[in-house]
């Protein structure tokens, strides 16, 4: 019997069938070639993610020639690197404290940038984790609304692991309406949801994602 491997193109096909209009698809490419990128852009992807980024600067220089990407930075974000980022990144998904997004203010101003970003926010209790409590984001809202340079677009959550789908579910939708009560009791306006990966991006898209990150599902395990 022949076992057929399934081309990239038809992940992302598949993928696309769960996918409403207003659901961006983001292929994570950390660790994966640019060979496997280009796969990925003919089949339709014009957002990629990346986690570090020195591999990210790599493969922008690259893939120059495809000048349409829009390029997601999804790692934690060292303050010294806030300015390579800057410059580089389209979005930057993992605000993850007030000392970062101080020093991405700052920057972008200096640099005529406005970057859009989204605020890393723990729903779930987890010490291996960047990110806000939900607690301290709603105490700090007051001073994000006051940020300048900076698009504050929404909010991204990863969860811990272990969790069974309805609990899953739960923390996406907790998710949801954390970000509804920030824009009410805020000026903050915060459209966007970045949740969901490989194992969850169905439950974060029943939930109301707006940006799913699917690395594995796209390009096989790294
Ligand atoms: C790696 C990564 C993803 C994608 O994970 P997969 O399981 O490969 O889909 C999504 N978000 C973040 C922050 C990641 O680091």
């Amino acid at each position: 019997m022949n076992i057929k491997s399934v081309s990239i193109a038809e992940k992302i096909q598949e993928i696309n069938q769960h996918l409403t209009p207003d659901v961006r698809l983001i292929a994570i490419s950390k660790k994966v070639s640019v060979a496997k990128m280009r796969e990925a852009y003919a089949a339709g992807i014009r957002d990629f993610g990346e986690n570090r980024l020195q591999e990210a600067l790599e493969k922008q220089e690259q893939l120059q020639d495809l000048d349409d990407i829009c390029w997601h930075f999804i790692g934690h974000l060292q303050s010294n690197k806030a300015k390579p980022a800057l410059e580089s990144m389209d979005w930057i998904h993992t605000v993850d404290s007030m000392k970062l997004l101080n020093r991405l203010n700052k920057l972008a101003g200096e640099l005529n940038r406005r970057p859009k970003i989204c605020l890393q926010v723990k729903m779930l209790p987890d010490p291996n984790k960047y990110g806000w409590s939900s607690e301290e984001l709603l105490a700090a809202c007051p001073e994000l609304s006051a940020v300048e340079n900076l698009d504050v677009q929404g909010l991204m959550t990863m969860l811990p692991l272990g969790l069974s789908d309805s609990e899953i579910l739960d923390a996406f939708n907790a998710t949801r309406k954390f970000r509804d009560k920030i824009n009410q009791t805020s000026n903050l306006q915060l459209s966007e949801l970045s949740m969901g990966m490989s194992g969850d991006y169905l439950l974060a898209i029943k939930a109301g994602a707006t940006m799913i990150r699917v690395g594995r599902t796209i390009f096989g395990e790294r």
